[in-house]
């Protein structure tokens, strides 16, 4: 399988992604149930994680607060919903080509939304699995403190997609460097205190022990969606009760995913911090972060 192993690294590779591995499927036996890639396809023998970068400049702008459409269009909505689907459907083809049934995983928004099809499986449809697990399986590189993925490439730049595969493909040996040094700066300037402090979530790979903090996505999404008015500069104090900035609706129609956070700690800070620390391969001509950043220190008033 070493040839087509080669050859589905090669096609990720000239259809936009930057980083390819591959996790045999038993790297998840120890995963929870309902997180196990099987869920979604029993007979998955390997699971393919590709990894592409976001534009650096999407974050810059965000950090400088001058400018969000790049972010929400080229690195959430291009890469969920133009090529992801495009770069997953080119690998699943070539491995149904040679005979082996292939499933697509671009982003799994949605899950346990209906009742059990058979008594065995551990949820109903539609089953989870997490990409950044993924992207570990895959030795793709490791889990940050906050439990974003990290590479020795981008750091946390980047989205990972998955394809599970009847294909028994040659692994990629799992990632033995360290790349988050627990500076807590995820946690400390995540506006929503989303992130724990400490690593006490943890699971196994091949007898490795991998952890992050507790993360609430209930307090993330709030901030994540610019839904505090502290913290979206969309806000002008004008908004009827219930109703939604106008610049928050146009990004929800245009490009039907919004990002306002667009990870200030999580992301920002991990990726500024480990640019300016060496720990990351990919470095730049300018910090992401420079001087005392944005923030608001009330939510805006009525106009009058
Ligand atoms: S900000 Fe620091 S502690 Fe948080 S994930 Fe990045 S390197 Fe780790
Ligand atoms: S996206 Fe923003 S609110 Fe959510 S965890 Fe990251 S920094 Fe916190």
């Amino acid at each position: 399988m070493k040839e087509l192993t080669e050859r589905v690294r090669r096609i990720a590779l000239e259809n936009g992604a930057a980083l390819v591995g591959f996790a045999p499927i038993s790297r998840f036996d120890t995963a929870p149930p309902e997180y196990d890639p099987r869920g979604i396809f029993p007979q998955a023998q390997t699971a393919i994680a590709v990894a592409v970068p976001q534009a650096r400049g999407t974050l810059k702008t965000v950090e400088e607060g001058t400018y969000w459409q790049a972010y929400n269009c080229d690195s959430y909505w291009y890469l969920n919903e133009v090529l992801a689907p495009s770069l997953l459907r080119a690998l699943v083809m070539a491995l149904e080509e040679e005979g082996h049934t292939s499933v697509p995983v671009h982003n799994p928004f949605r899950a346990d939304a209906g009742r059990r099809t058979r008594p065995e499986h551990a949820t109903g449809p539609d089953a989870m699995l997490s990409l950044r697990v993924m992207g570990v399986a895959a030795g793709l590189g490791e889990l940050g403190m906050s439990k974003i993925f990290l590479t020795p490439q981008f750091g946390p730049r980047q989205r990972v997609f998955a394809v599970l595969t009847e294909a028994k493909l040659e692994p990629t040996p799992l990632f033995s460097g360290t790349l988050c040094d627990e500076c807590g700066l995820c946690a400390k300037e995540c506006e929503a205190n989303a992130i724990g402090r400490s690593r006490d979530v943890t699971f196994e790979i091949e007898g490795r022990t991998y952890g992050h903090a507790s993360f609430d996505p209930a307090k993330c999404g709030h901030v994540h969606r610019g839904d505090d008015p502290r913290f979206s500069p969309f806000w002008n104090g004008s908004e009827k009760e219930g109703e939604d900035p106008s610049y928050h609706q146009f990004l929800d129609h245009r490009f039907r995913h919004r990002g306002i956070c667009v990870g200030r700690g999580c992301l920002r800070s991990c990726l500024d911090h480990l640019e300016k620390t060496g720990r990351i391969q990919k470095q730049f001509k300018t910090p992401l972060i420079r001087g005392k950043r944005w923030k608001f220190n009330e939510p805006p008033q009525v106009r009058t």
